[in-house]
């Protein structure tokens, strides 16, 4: 259930990806701050090493100056305790001179290798450059220990030399990182510290990352929730509004108070969806009300017939009467049932038998002539001027809609007056127009003569067998058609109908 909600499933999300980014962010600054704190301990140590290697030196051969006394690039270097690229002695004189292993290769001079010394004070001038605390210690050639520092663990093996290495070393031990360098003549020197600051420091770092990582989680989490917890909110009250509206609360709809929001958006598209739901949903309603009074009318009408029939005993004369006016009202009743029922199946979008290509204008034509002895009998003048114009559709409901604008045309139209049907054709589409010089329609009734069961005269139109749904029939064919209807009119002028098709395109 909980896994089931929005909200619940963002948070997870959102925890996860908290928890990564900051346990990730913090083991690198953890592992930084290592890598950097013993790299600045190892230069530390080297540069003592260095110090501590040009202090042996300086005491080993022939003429020992000491320390001190060195002059030249190799004794500043020492001094500013900078790390030494390569061992250099004193030789003769103030020249510094490389020294390699003796020309013979022996790593001996002639008179046998110089005995390591470190001169008074040098060990200490070499333990006092850089930052105080740590160990030394310098052993000679055959391993004795020359000097110590008095810091430092009580156990100090010399370190076993790598080969004839004079390159500076370093080793763990015992919590210790100690950095050691043979000179040429296997001297050593070691300078050492202990790890325990540098540990110490990284745990402090660690509980802190870890602090602020947890706090910065939990203000993560909590603004989650916060703007979860908002963003949700128009949604729950979309759930609430729809459940009032599918309980029959038609009128009902969603307030927004951040219609620009996506939420808000949604809010305003499922409003629209709920009027055009209650529009069609009252139309419907009035739709079934009407279909449901003008069929109690014909029926009210046969059963009186019956019942006053069966009354008495009626003559054959009466009985036929009868019978012609059940006959007659069964008819209207047929006409109004099929009427509704095309209706019905043109509203669920199966009101179409085929679509084919259809010319409108020979459609138009044929049926405007069938109905020339309708208006003739009237007195009616009926001018015909039709055109090739074809659109893709079902001939049969298009000659239905081309026959209820002219008989309505003919209906409407006293005698004397005049009756006319073209067709044009565009690039766009067909034409089809049925003008009239009739009684018109009033303004007020010109917005609904498309309406269902619309009636401008209501009684007496029903009375004459009219059922209203003529016009709303073509208004549902042509729609279906994907066209369009209207109406111009003015009373005692005349009603000019206009509908547009779209032109013939591949289906
Ligand atoms: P019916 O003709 O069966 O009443 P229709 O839907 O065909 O139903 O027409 C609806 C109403 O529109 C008619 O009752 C009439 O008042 C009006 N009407 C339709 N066509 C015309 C016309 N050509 N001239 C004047 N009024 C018309």
């Amino acid at each position: 259930m909980v896994i089931r909600s929005i909200r619940w499933r963002l948070q997870l999300w959102l925890g996860f990806l908290l928890v990564g980014v900051l346990a990730g962010f913090g083991l690198m600054v953890h592992q930084l701050q290592g890598v950097t704190q013993r790299g600045q301990l190892e230069e530390d140590l080297e540069r003592r090493v260095a110090a501590l290697n040009l202090a042996v030196r300086g005491g080993a051969g022939p003429s020992p100056g000491g320390l001190r006394s060195m002059g030249g690039p190799a004794g500043e270097e020492a001094r500013e305790g900078r790390r030494m690229p390569g061992p250099v002695v004193r030789g003769d004189g103030d020249r510094p001179r490389p020294m390699g292993p003796p020309p013979d290769g022996t790593g001996m001079s002639r008179s046998g290798p110089p005995k390591a010394r470190i001169p008074e004070g040098a060990f200490e001038e070499a333990m006092a450059g850089g930052p105080p605390g740590g160990h030394a210690a310098v052993w000679s050639r055959e391993g004795v220990l020359l000097r110590r520092t008095e810091a430092g663990p009580p156990d100090l093996p010399i370190p076993s030399r790598p080969g004839r290495s004079t390159q500076m070393h370093f080793r763990d031990r015992d919590g210790l990182l100690e950095c050691y360098q043979f000179t040429e003549l296997g001297d050593c020197v070691l300078a050492g510290r202990s790890l325990q600051p540098l540990k110490r420091a990284q745990r402090r770092l660690g509980w802190n990352l870890a602090g602020v990582g947890a706090a910065v989680l939990a203000l993560g989490l909590g603004g989650g929730w916060w703007l979860s917890t908002r963003a949700l909110r128009p949604v729950e009250e979309i759930r609430a509004a729809a459940e009032r509206i599918s309980g029959g609360a038609l009128s009902e709809r969603i307030a927004t108070t951040e219609p620009d929001s996506e939420v808000g958006r949604l809010a305003g598209v499922l409003n629209a969806t709920f009027d055009r739901l209650e529009a069609a949903f009252v139309r419907q309603r009035r739709f079934t009300d009407d279909a449901a009074h003008e069929l109690r009318t014909p029926l009210a009408v046969l059963l009186v017939e019956a019942q006053s029939a069966l009354s008495r005993d009626r003559s054959p004369e009466e009985y036929r009467e009868t019978l012609h006016a059940t006959l007659a009202t069964a008819q209207q009743m047929r006409r109004l049932t099929d009427s509704l029922l095309q209706l019905a199946r043109l509203d669920e979008g199966d009101g179409l038998a085929s679509t084919l290509p259809v010319d409108v204008g020979e459609v138009a034509g044929a049926l405007a002539e069938a109905l020339r002895p309708l208006a003739v009998g009237k007195g009616l003048q009926l001018e015909v001027h039709t055109v090739a114009a074809r659109v893709y559709g079902d001939a049969e409901r298009l000659g239905q809609v081309v026959t209820n604008l002219v008989a309505n045309a003919i209906q409407y139209t006293p005698s004397g007056g005049i009756v006319k049907v073209r067709t044009a054709a565009s690039e766009d589409g067909c034409l089809l127009v049925v003008q009239d010089s009739g009684i018109g329609i009033a303004a007020e009734d010109l917005p609904h003569v498309f309406d269902r069961f619309f009636r401008a005269d209501r009684a007496r139109r029903r009375a004459e067998g009219h059922s209203g749904l003529g016009l709303a029939i073509c208004r549902a064919i042509v729609e279906a058609h994907q066209g369009r209807i209207s109406v111009e009119s003015a009373p005692g002028v005349g009603s000019k109908f206009t509908v547009r098709l779209p032109a013939a395109k591949a289906a």
